[in-house]
């Protein structure tokens, strides 16, 4: 009837789904969420709307680098309404689902479930969604890839042999479920002494070039080991002033994931 063609013209359209790029690595503590975390500021601080889903289970520690840990995700309509954090980027975390180590009792499929409530969310007007997946090649990265099929995937390791073969892995993932990798980040690549300056390479340095240009992915560059990084990341606030080395190696590769 004319009534309802009226009605169905009155509704505003659909905000556009956000584009899904995925941050993942092979193992834990390379700096996946670090990395996630001071992208999507820096994204933030060049104008673009960026949200984060902190799909780690086993570690969600987004709700801290991002500093909305009292924070609660309202649901609206069946769906969650994420958080906003001071830095002008919007979150939804595992960590705001459950109490901390509680969903490292969760068996797969659950874990692929609430991963999916995060991403299916009410995102608004963000245009990008980084995802903060959990290490390795488990459920989250399995439904993530089956559900939501991320235009492009990051992979972070340490210079290390082994966090390479562990993050070959988590490429060779995304590969067979046609998920295109942007490239590969070398975190905590060359420590600068606060007291002589000395630059030293606890984990090796060089080791994910060597190995992006060996298999043909991208190198999208290096983060340093810095304590700046972590203290930032402990007191929520990742990349704030943007100033510093730390932040232009951050930055830098935020303007390859912009363009
Ligand atoms: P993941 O998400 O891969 O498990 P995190 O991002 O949580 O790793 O990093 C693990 C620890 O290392 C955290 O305490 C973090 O603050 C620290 N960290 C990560 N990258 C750096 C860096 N480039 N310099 C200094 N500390 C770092």
């Amino acid at each position: 009837s004319e009534v309802r063609v009226a009605m169905v013209a009155d509704r505003a359209p659909p905000p556009p789904k956000p584009r899904i790029i995925a941050i993942g690595s092979g193992k834990g503590g390379v700096g996946k969420s670090t990395l996630t975390a001071n992208l999507a500021v820096a994204l933030a601080r060049m104008g673009r709307k960026v949200g984060v889903v902190d799909a780690d289970v086993y570690g969600p520690s987004q709700p801290t680098i991002l500093d909305t840990k009292g924070g609660k995700p309202e649901a609206r309509d069946d769906k969650l309404v994420p958080v906003q954090s001071r830095h002008g980027v919007p979150l939804l975390s595992m960590g705001h689902l459950v109490e901390p180590g509680k969903a490292l009792a969760w068996r797969g499929p659950m874990a692929g479930n609430a991963m999916a409530q995060l991403v299916d969310a009410h995102w608004g007007d963000t245009e990008l969604l980084l995802i903060d997946l959990p290490p390795g090649t488990g459920d989250v990265q399995l439904t993530m890839l089956q559900k939501f099929k991320p235009e492009g995937a990051v992979i972070v390791s340490t210079p290390q042999d082994l966090a390479l073969i562990d993050a070959q892995r988590a490429a060779n993932l995304f590969d067979s479920g046609k998920v295109p990798i942007i490239g590969l980040v070398e975190n905590m690549s060359g420590y600068a002494c606060p007291h002589c300056g000395e630059v030293s390479d606890p984990f090796g340095r060089g080791g994910v070039e060597t190995a992006a240009e060996g298999t043909g992915i991208p190198f999208l560059g290096r983060i340093p080991l810095a304590l700046e990084i972590r203290k930032a990341s402990d007191a929520g606030a990742p990349n704030t002033s943007g100033d510093g080395e730390e932040a232009e190696a951050f930055s830098a590769i935020a303007a390859k994931l912009a363009s």
